[in-house]
């Protein structure tokens, strides 16, 4: 796993923030066994005066971090004080994004697909579809239903998300229903995108998957940087196109200091009488994961019941867990749960 270790602040890094940032790095999460500077869990560190001021982005399993935190910087003879804001989505354990530098390369399929394996193994999952320029998640769990909900709860209201095949569904194009009454409209939608990852009753999740919006715009960087995202997932395509845009997405990421978990290599080939047959070229994901130091997680070939299952509502890993392209999500997921809830022996 690759990530940035400087805090997102636009000043340099003065001495006491070092200071701060090694003081952090002995806090360890202990399922993913790294500090949480490595982690991207710290964020928005700054320090005036003699106070220290930072945001922790933690899953509900995590937030005995924020003690932690606390008593490591007691240890700095000059701090009088620390305040430490804990960025949480209530009952969800593991949030992560799946992004792509430009639209098409099958982000939104992945995202399903990979949401379905992680629930047959077992895990509690939802999605967030955050795609404001193609919100097709719903479509493609096969969500007739696109009425959304709105219950109060002693924190206020919240939206009760949809549910296909026992996944939790939510989409911002749900929002955009003309007659509404939380619609939103133009500029302030980004900001509007986090609070309403905010406003959405999940209930416990293990995961929650975040389809982005492609590109790099102020919509993609918002939602990254006001979400305890604990990892990204990059979909491209083997073309060199699509993987110019792809590094420009990994350099946003570790500014931020997200970690990248990987990238998933999408049509890589098609199937020609059983021999692979490269169409958009060959070994771009391969190079890409060298050049940038990322893991290419998977590479998924070209299917037309892919396609055909995201136009009916039925993912190919819930209908056909046999093929070459479910097998791939299907390891995939079982990397990600490896990773974020490695099961513990009994002692
Ligand atoms: P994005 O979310 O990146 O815009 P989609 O997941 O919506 O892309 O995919 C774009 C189109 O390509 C969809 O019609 C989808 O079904 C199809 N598609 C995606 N991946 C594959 C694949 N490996 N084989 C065949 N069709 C695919």
């Amino acid at each position: 796993m690759t990530s940035s270790l400087v805090p997102v602040s636009p000043t340099p890094v003065t001495e006491r923030q070092q200071e701060v940032i090694q003081c952090l790095k002995q806090v360890v999460e202990p399922t993913l066994k790294s500090d949480i500077i490595s982690l991207g869990k710290v964020r928005n560190l700054r320090i005036v005066d003699d106070y220290i001021y930072l945001r922790l982005y933690a899953g509900s399993h995590q937030q005995q971090l924020h003690a932690e935190i606390q008593t490591v910087l007691t240890s700095l003879p000059w701090c009088k004080k620390s305040y430490i804001q804990l960025c949480t989505i209530p009952h969800v354990k593991t949030t992560l994004a799946i992004s792509s530098g430009k639209g098409g390369v099958g982000k939104s399929t992945a995202t399903v697909n990979l949401a379905i394996a992680l629930q047959q193994s077992g895990a509690k999952v939802g999605i967030l579809d955050a795609d404001v320029y193609g919100p097709n998640i719903p479509q493609m769990m096969g969500l007739g239903q696109l009425e959304v909900n709105v219950i109060d709860t002693p924190n206020g209201q919240r939206f009760v998300p949809l549910e296909a095949y026992g996944i939790k569904v939510m989409s911002v194009g749900l929002l955009a229903e003309p007659d509404h009454p939380l619609a939103w409209r133009g500029p302030v939608l980004h900001k509007i995108i986090t609070q309403f990852i905010q406003d959405v009753a999940w209930g416990e999740l293990d995961y929650l998957l975040i389809d982005l919006p492609p590109g790099t715009g102020d919509a993609q960087i918002t939602i990254i940087q006001e979400s305890p995202i604990c990892g990204v997932l990059l979909v491209t395509t083997p073309q060199q196109v699509a993987i110019a845009d792809v590094r420009r997405s990994i350099h946003m990421f570790r500014q931020v200091g997200v970690p990248i978990l990987g990238i998933i290599e999408n049509m890589s080939y098609l199937l020609f009488s059983n021999q692979p047959t490269a169409i958009f070229g060959s070994g771009g994901g391969q190079r890409l994961a060298v050049e940038l130091e990322t893991p290419l997680l998977g590479q998924i070939p070209l299917d037309p019941r892919l396609c055909a299952g995201g136009d009916t509502g039925k993912p190919l890993t819930l209908t056909n867990r046999e093929s070459i392209a479910s097998q791939v999500f299907i390891q995939i997921a079982g990397a990600l749960d490896a990773t974020f809830s490695p099961v513990t022996s009994p002692i």
